[in-house]
């Protein structure tokens, strides 16, 4: 079996993202923080895919709990390995930075920023070896641009594409690729609340993203034929911005 895991797969981007990747072969192992019902129908997804998942729940945040899931998934899959990682789990907690709370300032680089290394190191070592490894990061229009109310989230996607760049010259000679991903209005839960028919006047194309869209493009990050693209950062944003 070919392996991939997901951060925050039962929802959202993630999931459509654990469904891309079933369809290309993979067995999907999928992330996720709270929410055991969702999780459950993503992997009731993988299967319709043609495909197998197993559920690992984490708080990616959380280095000990990343490091041990991690751990004792490679143990009992002694001679497999993790070769894609979906960096994709996040959340936003908007304010202005006058009223910006500290826990949503670090709540948010906790996840976004901290996540993607406690996940991504553990993985690291064996896609090494093995010569062959996709690192996807799920970034954002907001880590690109800046956007007001955001300065938490801004700084750890800004963030994420730095790192990003800097990790795919550090492991490029060893075949594996690093890149991120820029969407801009997805619909999923994230958005929920904001006013899409006011919102979606600024967007070239005239309306939100659809997860799908944003899955497309990780299996294409996540195929051979991406083999020549790394420390790459992909708009994908309706022509929102470029
Ligand atoms: P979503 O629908 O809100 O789903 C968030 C996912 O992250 C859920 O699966 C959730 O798990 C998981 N998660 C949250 N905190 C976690 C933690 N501490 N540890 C592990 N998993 C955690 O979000 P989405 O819109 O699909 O966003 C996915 C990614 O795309 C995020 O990184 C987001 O910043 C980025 N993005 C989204 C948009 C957009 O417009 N939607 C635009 C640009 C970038 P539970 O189900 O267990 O809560």
């Amino acid at each position: 079996m070919k392996y991939a895991l997901v951060t925050g797969g039962s929802r959202g981007i993630g999931r459509a993202v654990c469904v891309k990747l079933a369809t290309m072969g993979y067995c999907v192992v999928v992330n996720y923080v709270s929410n055991e019902a969702e999780a459950q129908k993503t992997l009731q997804l993988i299967a319709e895919a043609g495909s197998i998942g197993e559920l690992l729940k984490f708080d990616v945040s959380d280095t000990a709990a990343a490091t041990a899931a991690i751990e004792s998934w490679q143990e009992a899959h002694q001679g497999e390995y993790i070769e894609v990682v979906v960096n994709n789990a996040g959340i936003r907690k908007d304010n202005l930075m006058l009223w910006m709370e500290p826990e949503d300032w670090y709540k948010v680089l906790g996840i976004s920023l901290n996540g993607f290394y406690n996940v991504t190191r553990p993985l690291l070592k064996t896609m090494l070896l093995k010569k062959y490894g996709r690192i996807i990061n799920m970034a954002s229009l907001s880590g690109l641009k800046g956007l007001p109310g955001q300065c938490n989230y801004s700084a750890a996607k800004g963030g994420l594409i730095a790192s990003t760049k800097a990790l795919a010259q550090e492991v490029g000679r060893k075949g594996v690729t690093v890149n991120a991903i820029a969407p801009g209005f997805v619909k999923t839960d994230m958005v929920d609340g904001l006013d899409e028919a006011e919102l979606k006047k600024t967007i070239p194309l005239n309306r939100f993203g659809e997860p799908e869209e944003i899955a497309a493009l990780v299996g294409f990050l996540a195929s051979k034929e991406a083999g020549y693209i790394t420390g790459e950062c992909i708009s994908i944003n309706g022509g929102l911005y470029s």
